[in-house]
């Protein structure tokens, strides 16, 4: 082999097995984007890999070391990081040239996490796991700290069900990858269980004026005594199931699965859900000591019942056993922890929605990049915000997921900054000006169409053309990445939805079938829930209906 086909990497942190994994992503991603083999090798090496203990644990520096690039991490998820941003100011344009960059970076928010919604066989629950073990190796170079999945009680009849176990061994293979790379792992309960569970024990349903919170899933009353006891039981067999892999985090949520509305659970949120959530943390904390507890807002005082006061109230006389308090809503931020305080003074997490904003079915044509939107609603929390847990349905935000991820890096990070650090490693550094105005009129659609105006149809043409201009350019590798692909494809659609004759054309029915390849849908399913997650193609058959 020539000396210049081989690069050479020194490891200077190999007791860590974190470490020898970081090498290896290393190695990987360099050498799926170049003719070079990465070998790990004592001396002559170009590149260090490094541990530093003065860094914070997250933290990393790429700095230089004679002729050789270093990047230490405080920890090795530090180094992971620093790799990550080593491998995304690298160039990669006929010879490896390694990165230029040098600094020292720490994030600012604490948990930077993802939640993926594991459910409607959509790709998180029916992916490979090499493509799920992958994907969060590269959410975790972007920066991510803690996974989120559920277990689905929502689809089950109880652990009896033929499909309890194949989702259980879901979550384990969840909770197992992210522990594997030393990342945390999240699971949510609350009082939201099995579709079996017995009448008498059912919560009375939630009041909901405002079409909000919704009343999915089969939730508990807790406040009746048959009722909390199924409720503790199911968690504690859930915790048994989860003792062997660990468990990090633990939230509990709130509303459209959860709440009940009796007399004794009401107002939910500051009342019966706080008791619950209170005691679900001592039972899961008898399993995993460390646990950090985190609870949900989500929808508080929408209509005003004074939750948000009472949680503010409730904590001021224990705050123990709770870390984080997360707040949202669909749409701004909710005023209450932002102007008036976050009940406990607790770190305050967000939960962001990058999946189903201004597309339907979801991800169903591609791509839905929303830096613009995104921007704006970071713009409300940035200086508030110890992190957060956007909501996932896919792959097919994957552009969503950096942005957020890289704001919790660093608040003052723009998504047009992060977009071009994203285009110019996932596609080329050649296309990084056409490929930020695709993205920008692909939301532009979205966002028109969102709001029931015209789409533009000269936008979509000349974003279509533009797709097409750019995928020429693109060296093969990037033109077949389904990154490049769901976004090439978002525009071939918007084309024919916006300013054709709709999506019953060759072209648009093989990019719906691509998408249904890259997202492992199923044409004819028995999931009466999947046609949420679909593309939607005609021909596409869901035999239990649609909900
Ligand atoms: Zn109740």
């Amino acid at each position: 082999m020539k000396e210049s086909s081989e690069l050479k990497v020194k490891i200077d942190a190999s007791s860590h097995s974190l470490a020898a994994k970081v090498f290896q992503i290393l190695k990987d991603r360099i050498e799926q984007r170049i003719a070079i083999a990465v070998n790990e090798a004592p001396s002559g090496a170009q590149i260090i890999l490094a541990l530093c203990p003065d860094l914070p644990p997250e933290a990393f520096r790429i700095d230089q070391v004679g002729t050789a690039v270093r990047v230490a991490g405080g920890s090795p998820q530090g180094l992971l990081y620093g790799v990550g941003k080593f491998l995304r100011t690298s160039k990669y344009d006929g010879a490896f040239v390694p990165s230029t960059w040098r600094g020292t970076s720490t994030p600012h928010c604490s948990l930077r996490g993802m939640y993926f919604a594991s459910h409607f066989h959509n790709w998180y629950q029916v992916a490979p796991e090499p493509e799920i073990r992958r994907y969060i190796e590269d959410l975790a170079l972007w920066g991510v700290n803690a996974i989120k999945v559920c277990f689905p009680f929502i689809n089950l009849t109880d652990w009896d069900d033929p499909e309890a176990e194949p989702m259980l061994e879901m979550v384990r293979r969840y909770a197992r990858i992210t522990r594997n790379l030393g990342l945390g792992f999240c699971i949510s309960v609350n009082n939201t269980l099995f579709k079996g569970a017995a009448k008498q024990i059912r919560a009375v349903p939630l009041p909901d004026p405002t079409h909000r919170r919704g009343n999915s899933g089969n939730p508990i009353c807790p406040g009746n005594p048959e009722g909390h006891a199924y409720i503790i039981g199911n968690v504690r067999h859930l915790m048994e199931q989860l003792s062997d892999i660990g468990v990090n985090y633990l939230m509990f949520w709130t509303y459209d699965e959860g709440g009940c509305a009796c007399e004794k659970c009401m107002p939910w949120g500051s009342n019966g859900f706080l008791k619950l959530s209170r005691e679900l943390a001592q039972v899961c904390r008898e399993y995993f000591p460390e646990l950090k507890t985190i609870l949900s807002t989500w929808m508080f005082d929408t209509p005003p019942e004074g939750e948000w006061q009472g949680l503010t109230e409730a904590m001021e006389r224990d705050a123990e056993w709770l870390d984080y308090v997360l707040a949202d809503s669909h749409d701004d931020f909710p005023v209450y922890p932002l102007e008036i305080g976050v009940p406990g003074n607790l770190p305050l997490l967000n939960f962001p929605e990058i999946s189903m904003w201004g597309n339907w079915p979801w991800g169903g044509y591609g791509a839905n990049p929303l830096p613009s939107r995104l921007q704006r609603l970071w713009n409300q929390v940035k200086h508030k915000i110890a992190g957060g847990f956007p909501y996932s349905e896919g792959i097919y935000e994957d552009l969503n997921k950096i942005i957020e991820l890289q704001f919790y890096w660093d608040r003052d990070r723009t998504a047009r900054a992060i977009l071009e650090e994203y285009i110019a490693y996932e596609f080329s550094p050649v296309v990084t000006s056409d490929a930020l105005s695709l993205i920008d009129m692909l939301e532009r659609a979205a966002a028109a169409s969102y709001q029931k105006q015209p789409v533009d149809s000269q936008m979509v043409r000349r974003a279509s053309h533009l797709a097409e201009m750019v995928d020429r350019t693109l060296p093969d590798r990037a033109r077949g990445s389904w990154r490049w692909v769901i976004l090439r494809l978002r525009a071939v659609l918007d084309r024919h939805r916006f300013a054709g004759k709709g999506l019953n054309s060759m072209q648009a029915e093989e990019a719906l079938v691509r998408l249904i390849d890259l997202f492992h849908c199923q044409i004819e399913t028995e999931d009466p829930y999947h046609h949420r997650v679909r593309p939607p193609l005609a021909r596409a058959i869901s035999r239990c209906g649609e909900c």
